[in-house]
């Protein structure tokens, strides 16, 4: 999926120096692969590691303009200031691949390679990152399937920008709140009284009611009021989901795009060039792009309050995919330990070794399975060690289980000579 070339003069005529990376890919079944090489070699590089990293995410269904809006977010920033950073009418739009109807359409979370410096209102240099995430979301087993990846894209970014198309729906509420409920469970142990993520923008692609709502980000909230208010009439299910969505972002805000025009959603041959491209997109691209990239606008990537540098990002990816495969071990682990009480608990009775050790297996084998299947990050490779914990967990179990259940058995205790003394003593 990468561009063929990689070094693409963008529309003011800079070079663009970079290319997407796929740093987290949905492999075999529920398995995802972070790519630690390509994390470190990006944000490890000296010119950067030690600073400040804003990361700006577009996530969203695949053929929905994701990677089409992410080339005018490299435009701008290659473009350093300039304010005729979209460029001019004839030059085909490249940076993340787009179009390309027949490709086949891979989940996970892209990263461009080159990271942009600007400066702060205050002076700081910070790192600016591109993040693309796309997954299926045509039915609830592909929803749930990405929902790590999702979820993932919810944590890392500073900015998480959730494309859509035409409106807000319910079911983007639905897959919303399911992706953040994950990204909630991987920050649990950070005693989170504050909010665990930074912005979340809804934007609304081929927007067409701008009689009803103006294009734009007034529009956009007045639209988001609407869709995130809670009321009494709701179902309890759907205030909830408000509520949730409410207490996981410090900030919320949604943008209205104008339809491109037909050129670019049903052309072909269309390769971005700006003269084919609808004046009212362009004019709100103008807007939305600085809203979120001005340097007096990025957010600087916070965790627990405390802003990160590129390095700390690193570790901070790697911890996350590391707490999901230790919530997989907990789980696991619960599971052995609930069905093995259900045999050999304290309330029940004796049972022969033989049998113990037979139940012992079947739910071992169990947990086991529900490890390997829970969607977890890192890939089979990365999951080995945490799979040897259960395992080794388990074992610790099993051998209080024994000697509990030896405990019941009247005729072994009997047989001990300080038992014996016992009896015969009376
Ligand atoms: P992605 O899979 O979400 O990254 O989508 P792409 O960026 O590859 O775009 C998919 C198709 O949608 C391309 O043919 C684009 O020309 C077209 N497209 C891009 N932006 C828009 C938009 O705002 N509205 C419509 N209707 N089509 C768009
Ligand atoms: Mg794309």
């Amino acid at each position: 999926m990468e561009n063929e070339n990689p070094s693409p003069v963008s529309a003011s005529g800079a070079l663009l120096k970079g290319k997407p990376l796929q740093v987290v890919l949905a492999g075999e079944e529920h398995q995802f692969e972070l790519d630690e090489g390509i994390l470190e070699t990006v944000l490890l590089d000296p010119s950067i590691q030690d600073k400040k990293v804003a990361i700006v995410s577009v996530a969203g269904a695949f053929r929905k303009g994701k990677s089409f809006l992410l080339d005018f977010f490299l435009r701008y920033l290659n473009a350093k200031g300039h304010p005729d950073w979209l460029g001019d009418d004839e030059s085909p739009l490249e940076g993340f691949s787009w179009r390309g109807g027949s490709e086949r359409e891979t989940t996970g979370i892209l990263l461009w390679s080159e990271p942009f410096i600007c400066k702060l209102p205050s002076g700081e240099e910070v790192v600016v990152l591109l993040m693309d995430t796309q997954g299926a979301f045509d039915s609830e087993s592909t929803v749930k399937d990405c929902a790590t990846v999702f979820a993932l894209s919810t944590m890392i970014s500073s900015v998480q920008v959730f494309n859509l198309t035409q409106n807000i729906q319910e079911d983007d509420l639905q897959h919303l709140q399911l992706f953040t409920e994950y990204g909630r469970l991987a920050l649990e142990d950070n005693d989170n009284v504050s909010k665990p993520f930074q912005c979340l923008e809804f934007l609304v692609r081929d927007w067409s009611f701008p009689y009803e709502a103006q294009y734009g980000a007034a529009g956009g909230r007045k639209i988001l009021e609407r869709r995130l208010q809670v009321s009494d009439k709701q179902h309890s299910e759907l205030q909830q989901i408000r509520r949730h969505i409410r207490s996981c972002f410090k900030d919320i805000g949604c943008f209205l795009m104008p339809h491109p025009g037909l050129r670019v959603a049903t052309n072909p041959h269309f390769d971005g060039r700006l003269k084919d491209i609808e004046s009212d997109f362009k004019e709100q691209l103008k807007v939305l792009v600085p809203l979120l990239l001005d340097e007096s606008n990025l957010v600087v990537k916070e965790i627990n309050g405390v802003e990160i540098t590129c390095r700390e990002l690193v570790e901070y990816f790697k911890a996350t995919a590391e707490a999901n495969n230790l919530a997989a071990v907990s789980n696991a682990k619960n599971l052995y330990q609930k069905e093995m009480e259900t045999v050999c608990g304290g309330d029940q009775p004796y049972l022969h070794p033989d049998a113990l050790e037979r139940e012992h297996n079947r739910y071992m084998e169990k947990a086991l399975e529900m490890f390997r299947v829970a969607r977890k990050m890192g890939g089979p490779q990365f999951s080995q060690p945490f799979l040897e914990q259960l395992q080794t967990e388990i074992e610790q179990l099993y051998e209080n289980f024994q000697k509990h259940n030896e405990g019941k058995n009247i005729f072994s205790s009997a047989r001990t000579p300080a038992v014996l003394f016992t009896v015969l003593a009376i």
